[in-house]
């Protein structure tokens, strides 16, 4: 099996069982598609391929949330030939995974050739690509593990579980893959790709610059290039900044700040970390990276826009120009960032914006008092936003418009929490972590939909605060 990465303008072959294939180039000639890629030209019977889609290449499936866990990076792809699209096409059709087939492969497999053990783990991986598809991360993994137990020694498995890892911010698992993969082909250029991702994850930007150079020595590829140089735009402004550790973090800071601050810092930052673990039952697996910069170092590398107070993009980035001790309007800002790391961890960055902004601000003690009778008078007006609406990023929103968005979240999560409690809260990120919608997420915990949450949520608002 032979790899390779898509580039930024390339074409899409989207296969009738949902399959996508990145190639450079495509044509149809008769009954075949034949295609382009680094690895030489391929083709594919036409019958199997549903259609073509010109210069779409390179896109990511979705990136809920920024961060290392989405970063603009495509999975591996295994290339096909015509008799390996037979048994995809076998093993995935009609929009379904048909396990008839391919436990049909496994029995040949385990009576057979070595041929049969090959097909037998396309198969599974076939059905892990399409589960990937449709963003049910558990089961892709469960296939692709077991269709590395037929090809142990395949490369493109061994990335693609990585790959699988490394979506779900499991860094050191992706790593151990990635170890194998490298012993296979120690000049693979994807293992050193992943790899870069995996120490970027892991806030340890040397080694992932370090891995991206490598890459890119072996193979040129747009997607490592942006990686790399954001990578570089970190580790420059931070080479001269002096790094702290705790238990849970990692923090890094300027020569402008206080080391007395950093140190508060991190005190509060694991007081915190002990309060949301316990509020969330759930303990993030992997070190969370914190940043204090200088206001100005802050826009430049964040490229944030200037209301933003702190930001979360997988690490915890802090201005905290001019302060030289742990003021309370800080501790609440630390408190509400990690609730969002926490919150990211937890559901593998699935977590709409308004569940993550209502929690974080929850966390960080903030209630809906103030805000409880515009925010009624807003909904009896039928101005108020559709939940449905907030789950995407707010980043777009004029500043009345996400004063508003803000309030609603955290109104919706305070009547969650008071008129059930933190478990339900808990509840609804599991269901999300396991790939449910919100709002049927909602509907399994809460019983109700989306409609009749905002009108509970408006009558606790009532009663408990507007006379
Ligand atoms: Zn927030």
């Amino acid at each position: 099996m032979l790899s390779a990465w898509t580039q930024a303008q390339a074409d899409t072959i989207v296969l009738k069982n949902g399959r996508r294939i990145i190639v450079l180039s495509v044509a149809i000639e008769g009954e075949k598609v034949r295609y382009q890629t680094a690895a030489g030209e391929l083709s594919l019977p036409k019958s199997i391929v549903d259609h073509i889609e010109k210069g779409a290449g390179a896109q990511v499936a979705d990136s809920g949330s920024a961060g290392a866990a989405s970063l603009a990076i495509t999975p591996p792809v295994i290339e096909m030939n015509e008799e390996s699209a037979v048994i995809e096409s076998g093993a995935v059709h009609n929009g379904a995974v048909d396990r008839v087939f391919i436990s049909k492969l496994e029995g040949e497999a385990h009576s057979g050739s070595a041929e049969a053990a090959v097909n037998a783990a396309l198969a599974h991986h076939a059905a892990a690509q399409f589960e990937l598809s449709h963003g049910d991360m558990e089961r892709a993994l469960i296939d692709e593990r077991t269709a590395l137990t037929y090809a142990p020694e395949d490369a493109l498995l061994l990335l693609n579980l990585a790959y699988l890892h490394l979506r779900r911010s499991e860094y050191r698992q992706a790593l151990n893959y990635l170890d194998r993969a490298r012993r296979v082909g120690p000049q693979n250029a994807d293992v050193a790709k992943l790899a870069g991702w995996a120490y970027y994850g892991m806030n340890k930007l040397e080694q992932a610059v370090s891995e991206w150079q490598r890459a890119l020595a072996l193979r040129p590829d747009a997607e490592v290039r942006a990686a790399l140089e954001k990578a570089q735009r970190d580790q420059q402004e931070e080479e001269n900044y002096k790094e702290n550790e705790s238990l849970h973090f990692t923090l890094r800071y300027s020569g402008g700040a206080q080391p007395a601050l950093a140190r508060e810092i991190l005190r509060a930052l694991e007081i915190h970390f002990s309060a949301i673990e316990s509020e969330l039952n759930y303990s993030p697996p992997e070190p969370i990276g914190v940043i204090l910069y200088t206001q100005q170092a802050f826009a430049d590398i964040t490229r944030a826009p200037r209301w933003a107070g702190a930001l979360n993009d997988g690490r915890i980035r802090v201005p905290v120009q001019g302060l030289t001790e742990l003021t309370p309007d800080l501790s609440r800002v630390l408190k509400h960032e990690l609730t969002h790391s926490f919150i990211g961890q937890k559901t593998r960055n699935r977590a709409p914006t308004w569940i993550q902004e209502g929690v974080a601000q929850w966390m960080e003690g903030a209630r809906s008092g103030e805000m409880a009778a515009a925010l009624v008078q807003n909904y009896d007006a039928k101005q108020a936003p559709r939940l449905g609406d907030l789950e995407t990023s707010w980043i777009k929103l004029s500043t009345f418009a996400a004063t508003y968005a803000y309030s609603w979240a955290l109104a919706n999560i305070e009547y969650i929490v008071q008129s059930g409690s933190m478990v339900d809260i808990q509840r609804i990120l599991d269901r999300l972590a396991a790939g449910s919608a919100t709002d049927q997420a909602v509907h399994e915990v809460l019983h109700s939909d989306y409609d009749e949450l905002m009108r509970s949520t408006v009558e606790y608002l009532r009663k408990t605060y507007v006379r």
